[in-house]
């Protein structure tokens, strides 16, 4: 649901962020100014439950290297709602917690391409996708395609690739493709460099912040 005037437009944008790289980073900055949102949160993840294989660095240091990277962002900030939580939440219990909390705001929730191909292993994902807003930022390597989701799903989607310009959320709930972001970076490549080389030699994956804190915590060795 979304309320009749919303005050604000806030954007969550669920992850491990193990660490946080300049994918991640450009997402917050190109959307909040795409979208015309007032604010953006990461939500770093406990343990993704539709990832029960891996299990991610402390919330702690995630939650550091998060905050280190935005400290200078006033409009992005880091939200504690999953790792306050202590163990591994699905997002559609998430999304709801949230919707409760900003009864008076518009909440949109962020992912990128890949998140989007694996979307029917969530929990309710039919339903996560009905909540709210969606926005589904393109990926390399991570072909946008709508075909693995219902026809009703479909009808919410509005494409907005190839618009760099202010893009005005419609007054229903819809699920929005953009292409305005086109980094090429993972976390697992990132993690993999460390461990292989023992030194983050990619310094234009992360900040300066964070690659000064993966060394001083001896992070991914
Ligand atoms: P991993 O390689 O460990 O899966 P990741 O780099 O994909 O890590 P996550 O923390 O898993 O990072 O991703 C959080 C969200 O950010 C997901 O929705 C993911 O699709 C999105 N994302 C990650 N990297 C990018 C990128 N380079 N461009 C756009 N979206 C991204």
């Amino acid at each position: 649901m979304i309320p009749a005037h919303p005050s604000r437009n806030i954007a969550f944008f669920g992850g491990t962020f193990d660490p946080v790289h300049f994918g991640h980073l450009n997402v917050a900055k190109t959307l909040l100014e795409l979208f015309h949102l007032d604010e953006f949160f990461f939500l770093p993840a406990f343990h993704a439950p539709h990832k029960p294989a891996s299990k991610p660095t402390s919330g702690y240091h995630r939650f550091a290297m998060l905050s280190h990277a935005t400290i200078g962002e006033s409009r992005i900030g880091v939200s504690t709602l999953e790792l306050d939580h202590a163990k591994s939440r699905y997002s559609f219990d998430t999304l709801t917690e949230l919707i409760s909390i900003y009864t008076n705001d518009r909440v949109v929730f962020v992912m990128g391409a890949d998140s989007w191909q694996e979307i029917r292993t969530w929990h309710r994902w039919e339903e996560v996708l009905l909540l709210t807003d969606h926005i589904v930022v393109s990926r390399p390597g991570y072909p946008l395609t709508f075909d693995h989701v219902s026809e009703k799903l479909n009808d919410r989607i509005i494409d907005v690739r190839g618009e760099n310009r202010r893009v005005q959320l419609s007054r229903t709930p819809g699920i929005y493709f953009t292409d305005a972001v086109l980094f090429d970076v993972s976390a697992t490549k990132i993690r993999d460099d460390i461990r292989q080389d023992d030194v983050l030699d990619r310094k234009d994956d992360v900040p300066d912040v964070v690659a000064k804190y993966i060394e001083k915590y001896e992070l991914y060795r």
